[in-house]
């Protein structure tokens, strides 16, 4: 493999197009490295609509870097609800302090000294280095190699973290030293808005449409290349609110793994009968009140997915204390009325946190 891809001449047309077409973005209107920052670890995971909501909400409780610092873990995990892989506001908080720490609450204008923080790899540094302070460093993400692979007619395989650095390392070459931030962001919206993925990209608004190799070729459709996506593992569960009075059954899951920490609905694995529900909970020694079936849910995680059914079961006020604990030993009674108030319920609950009766 060459050590660089020829991309020469892409540089001013794009910026040219950005100038033009630069939608309008909460995040841009200042971009201080917090917003640049914050912004780009949302995006990854959410599309730009979505997030601008959450991203205006998260900045107005915590405005910078000592505020998100500061708050408590579980403040932060409300504000991040919805948002998903709850590790990378972790992640944010664990580099928050560490920047307090460091550099007084302002993240370091070196794309080195960035790479040191916890969640932040070679994109995100070189996102901030380049848009908040104008370093000239490659922010290379999904968008930028799917663009390049089919300006070049390139068929490497962008999976590889060779490609992935050959890339860096071509973009680094023709980066304008004036406009670094521009150029990358450039390069991020044509792959959003006009070389678009899943389907025709939109040649004919594309500002480097004549020299694009793939469009030429009549290859733009194929590429870029990834390998097959592995089938997502199938996981069946149970999940069971329980009820007394007006309170909720609600627990913590384990510290390491999916949704590590958060709270969720008891759940046991398997797709249980309402039979085997109530069996298994008499052999507890817990004599449901009630028990009535709830919707079906599903959550699809990245290589998970997660097929649930569901019982509403409803326990006397006497066994909610230390019979249930041998059914859920940290199980935590919370009113329903605060339940979405206090507490992060991730989404792939929501679809029964919905099915509590008023
Ligand atoms: Fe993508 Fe088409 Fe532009 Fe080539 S011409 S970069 S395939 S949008």
């Amino acid at each position: 493999m060459q050590d660089i891809y020829e991309i020469d001449g892409l540089a001013e047309p794009l910026c040219r197009w950005y100038q033009k077409n630069k939608r309008s973005m909460p995040w841009r209107e200042a971009a201080t490295p917090y917003h640049v920052w914050l912004s780009e670890i949302m995006l990854q995971q959410t599309r730009i609509e979505a997030a601008k909501a959450y991203y205006e909400r998260f900045i107005e409780r915590l405005p910078d870097v000592k505020a998100l610092a500061g708050v408590p873990e579980e403040e932060l995990m409300k504000l991040w609800e919805g948002l998903g892989y709850y590790n990378r506001a972790r992640n944010l908080q664990k580099a928050a302090k560490l920047v307090v720490e460091r550099y007084d609450g302002v993240l370091p204008a070196d794309y080195d000294l960035l790479l040191e923080l916890p969640g932040i790899g070679n994109y995100t540094a070189g996102a901030i280095a380049s848009i908040a302070y104008h370093i000239p460093a490659p922010a290379v993400d999904g968008n930028v190699l799917r663009v390049l692979m089919r300006y070049l007619n390139c068929r490497d395989d962008i999976s590889k973290a060779a490609v992935r650095k050959k890339t860096e390392r071509s973009v680094m070459k023709i980066i304008p030293e004036d406009k670094p931030g521009d150029f990358n962001e450039a390069l991020m919206e044509l792959g959003e808005v006009v070389c678009i993925p899943n389907g025709a990209p939109l040649c004919g608004q594309c500002p480097v449409a004549e020299t694009c190799q793939g469009r030429i070729a009549g290859t733009q459709t194929e590429l870029p290349v990834k390998p097959e996506k592995k089938a997502r593992r199938v996981e069946k569960k149970t999940i069971l609110i329980f009820l007394t009075g007006e309170r909720v059954g609600i627990a913590r899951r384990p510290e390491t793994g999916l949704l590590a920490g958060l709270w969720e609905f008891p759940s046991l694995s398997g797709h249980l009968t309402m039979k085997q529900t109530e069996e298994y909970l008499k052999q507890k020694g817990v004599q449901p009140a009630g028990i009535r079936r709830l919707k079906s849910g599903r959550h699809i995680f990245s290589h998970v997915e997660w097929h649930m059914k569901g019982y509403l079961v409803e326990i006397m006020p006497e066994q909610a204390q230390d019979t249930m604990q041998e059914v859920v030993p940290d199980i935590v009674w919370t009113e329903k009325e605060n339940l979405s108030k206090q507490y992060a319920i991730p989404v792939a609950f929501h679809s029964f946190l919905k099915q509590i009766p008023d």
